[in-house]
Order: structure tokens, then C-alpha cells, then sequence
């Protein structure tokens, strides 16, 4: 039955007592009974009311008072919905408080703005990076950038910027503009210095390769069409014709280095390794360097390492024939040349010292980056791509070793080519006997 008909069914009853006093009684006793109940009520009342008031009155957190009669109902009612909300209301803060610290941990800088941009909340990365304090601040307070205020102010609700911050100098942010509910705008700021070191090596690289190629190209093209319209003698012609042959080989060199490059880069298609008879192919080579020094060096071998390792052949002989090509390069006549290829604390060193030019300290942590060159003009002239350290610091990559260079001016360079231990294949003591 519903509280309704069992408050009215209670008053009838009352009624018909009074009704039934009244007959089998007296009225006084009956208008006494009508009395006593309706007093009963609406002190039950009044006391109810004083209690809900001086509970409303309290702190939130306390516990609603029992109560009698017609009011037990409604009183357990509302206790048990305030119960419930406040269940609900500590989750939801709980809940929220999660979410604000995983927020907190964010690298990224997360900040809400109202509609007249002014900050409503930042989260932790947000405050640090761009130094935000107190609340309903406007964001041009914090984030200064002429870049930033024009994106702002821009008509389009989403959009980027790239921006340095004073608080952390050297490093590159993406401040990115998201459209949000009710007006209000997300700002996420992110570094992204890797990412722009990158784009700037991937520009620098094709405008290297162009210029590179510009050179010959234009030397080619030209010497063309000086023999298409000058009627030239024989001698001059072959003079032409010997310069187009030189700078196409200069082409042809750095299109066949850009191509291993690549190649090694991707790393794809990874031949097998097998087993290498370096110091045979150390003597090919050692052959190779006096046909190329034409007697105006002093080269000499010294193989003290295992016979064999294991590796991808033409990759070890094409990082080995570019550390004495350019011993050979960079070493004036009369110098000195040795390789050696020997073990020190387990690993295998293979070094090509040179009593060359030798190269200055700065020089040095850049010289393996593609195209870094001390002396431009020297490694041009000398057919040098720029790529030749590059091409070797990826294979020693590929083979879990390292390209390390030593060298100062005029005391000439060492380069070395360290493999590590698991790639020395032991000479057993039959193959030694044998040799
Ligand atoms: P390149 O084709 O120009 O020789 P590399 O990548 O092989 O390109 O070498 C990069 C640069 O390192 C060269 O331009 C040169 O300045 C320097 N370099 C390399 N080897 C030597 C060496 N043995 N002595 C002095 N400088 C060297």
C-alpha cells in the first residue's frame, strides 16, 4: 500500500475511534482523544522538522537522523538516497583524482581554456613547461610567442606552432590548438625535438645531394655543349671528353655510395653471414692500396687477429677498402700507411694508421654523419663523396661493432673497425699446424 492511502487509512482509524468514543462515550472523551492524536502529530511534526533543520544546518558528511512514526519512511527514504549520492560523489572524486594524476605523469603539457582563454586547469607538465600559477589567468601571460597570439587569434578553431621555451632552452615544442565542448580550447604542447632534428638532417641531406650533384651536372652539360658548337681540334676534344668521364665517375660513385646507404639504412634484406678469410682479403686490398698509392706511399700489413670471422664479405672488404682509400687521400707522398688487424680484451681491432694531415678534435664526434667533411675541396678533388665513413659506421652497426677514429693535425689518424668477440672464428690447433 502506498504511504499516501496508509496515512489516510491512519487517519480514519483515528476518526472512527473518535466516532466510536463519542457514541459508546462522551464527546468531551472523544474531542480528548481527537486532541490527543492531532497533538501527537504535529508535535512528531515540529520535532522532525527542528531535526531535518539543525541537520541541514550541520556539515554534509552526517548521518541523517532516525526518524518515528509517519516520518521513519520518508526520513530512511532520504538517508539512504544521501547515502548513495555521497557513495557515488567520493567514487566520482576518486575517479577523478586518478585520471588528474595519470594526467600529471603526461610528458606532454595539457591545458583547458574558457572561452575568453583563460586557463581553467593545466595539468602538471603544463605548469612546469610554461610556468602557469594560480587559476583564470589568460594564457597570453604565459605563452608569449608571436606565433602562438596569432594562432589565437586566428579564425580557425585548431592549428600548430613550433616554439623554443625559456624554460627549457635547446629543445624544440609542437604547441597544438583542439577545439573543445562549450567553447573551451585544449592546448597540448609536446617535445618535439627529436622530430625536428630529424626534419632538419632529412633537408639538410636532399640539399646536400643536390648540390652534389649540381656540380658535375652542370660541368658535364657544359664541356656537351661547348663540343656540340665549337668546331674544336683533337686534342681539345679528348681534353672535353676526359672531364665528362671524370665527372660522370663522380656521379657514378656518389648515386652507388647514396644507394648502399640507403640500403644499409633500411635494414632490409640482411645477407647471411659466413665465414671470412680476412687476412686474405686484407692482402687483396693491401694490393689494391699500392695500385692506388702508385709507389708514393710506405703501406704494410700486419696480421696478428684470427684468420677467419664472421660477417657479410662485401661489406666488412667495402668498409676496409674505404679506410685506406682514405689513408691514401688524405696522407701526403712519402708517408706511411699500416694496417693492422690484431685482438685486444677479446675484441678484434682492425686499424689503417695513417702519418697524414690528421684531423682536429672538433672535427671529430661529427665525422661519420653523411657528407661531414673537413676540407671540402681536398675530398672533392680527390673523388671523395663525403659518404665513405657513413657507409662504414653503418656496417660496423650491422656487425655489432664500432668505427672508432683517433687522430690529430699533422700526427696523422688512426681509424679502426672493432668487431666484437662472437664474430672471431678460433683457430684450432690443426688449422694452424696446417699453415
Ligand atoms: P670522403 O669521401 O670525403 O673521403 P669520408 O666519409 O670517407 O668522405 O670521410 C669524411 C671526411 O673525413 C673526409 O672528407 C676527410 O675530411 C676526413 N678524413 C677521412 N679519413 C681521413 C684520414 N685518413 N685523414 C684525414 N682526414 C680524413
Amino acid at each position: 500500500m502506498s504511504f499516501f492511502l496508509r496515512y489516510l487509512a491512519a487517519v480514519g482509524l483515528v476518526l472512527l475511534a473518535a466516532w466510536l468514543l463519542s457514541n459508546l462515550v462522551s464527546e468531551a472523551a472523544a474531542l480528548a482523544w481527537l486532541g490527543a492524536a492531532f497533538g501527537l502529530h504535529a508535535l512528531l511534526g515540529a520535532i522532525h522538522l527542528a531535526r531535518l533543520r539543525h541537520w541541514v544546518l550541520l556539515p554534509r558528511n552526517r548521518e541523517l537522523p532516525a526518524g518515528f512514526g509517519p516520518w521513519r519512511e520518508p526520513f530512511d527514504r532520504l538517508g539512504r538516497f544521501l547515502r548513495e549520492e555521497t557513495e557515488s560523489q567520493t567514487e566520482a572524486r576518486s575517479e577523478l583524482s586518478r585520471i588528474r594524476s595519470a594526467v600529471d605523469q603526461l610528458p606532454d603539457g595539457l591545458i583547458v581554456l574558457d572561452r575568453f582563454e583563460h586557463v581553467v586547469w593545466a595539468n602538471a607538465a603544463a605548469e612546469d613547461l610554461h610556468g602557469i600559477f594560480g587559476s583564470r589567468r589568460p594564457i597570453h601571460h604565459f605563452i608569449r610567442q608571436p606565433e602562438f597570439t596569432e594562432m589565437m587569434s586566428g579564425e580557425a578553431v585548431s592549428g600548430s606552432i613550433r616554439a623554443q621555451l625559456a624554460q627549457r632552452p635547446g629543445r624544440t615544442f609542437e604547441i597544438r590548438l583542439h577545439p573543445s565542448n562549450n567553447g573551451q580550447k585544449l592546448l597540448i604542447t609536446r617535445d618535439i625535438t627529436e622530430q625536428a632534428k630529424l626534419d632538419a638532417m632529412r633537408s639538410d641531406f636532399v640539399a646536400n645531394v643536390s648540390h652534389e650533384i649540381r656540380t658535375p651536372v652542370t660541368v658535364i652539360g657544359g664541356f656537351a655543349e661547348t663540343m656540340l658548337s665549337l668546331d674544336l681540334e683533337e686534342h681539345e676534344r679528348r681534353q672535353y671528353l676526359e672531364s665528362i668521364l671524370r665527372h660522370s665517375t663522380t656521379l657514378q660513385t656518389l648515386v652507388n655510395d647514396l644507394l648502399t646507404l640507403s640500403s644499409l639504412e633500411a635494414g632490409v634484406n640482411r645477407p647471411d653471414d659466413e665465414d671470412i678469410d680476412l687476412h686474405a682479403m686484407l692482402g687483396s686490398l693491401l694490393d689494391e692500396a699500392h695500385a692506388l698509392s702508385a709507389g708514393r706511399h710506405s703501406i704494410s700489413l700486419s696480421l696478428e687477429g684470427p684468420r677467419q670471422v664472421r660477417g657479410i664479405r662485401p661489406e666488412l672488404e667495402s668498409a676496409i677498402r674505404n679506410l685506406m682509400t682514405n689513408a691514401i687521400r688524405y696522407t701526403p707522398d712519402a708517408g706511411t700507411i699500416t694496417i693492422h688487424w690484431r685482438v685486444r680484451a677479446d675484441q678484434g681491432w682492425l686499424s689503417v694508421r695513417d702519418s697524414g694531415i690528421g684531423i682536429a678534435a672538433e672535427h671529430l664526434p661529427r665525422l661519420g654523419e653523411r657528407f661531414y667533411r673537413v676540407e671540402r675541396g681536398r675530398s672533392r678533388s680527390s673523388g671523395g663523396t663525403g659518404l665513405g665513413l657513413a657507409i662504414a659506421r653503418r656496417i660496423m652497426l650491422r656487425h655489432q661493432g664500432t668505427l672508432e677514429i683517433e687522430s690529430a693535425p699533422g700526427r696523422g689518424s688512426t681509424f679502426s673497425l672493432r668487431l666484437p668477440a662472437a664474430r672471431l672464428i678460433e683457430e684450432t690447433r690443426s688449422a694452424k699446424a696446417t699453415q
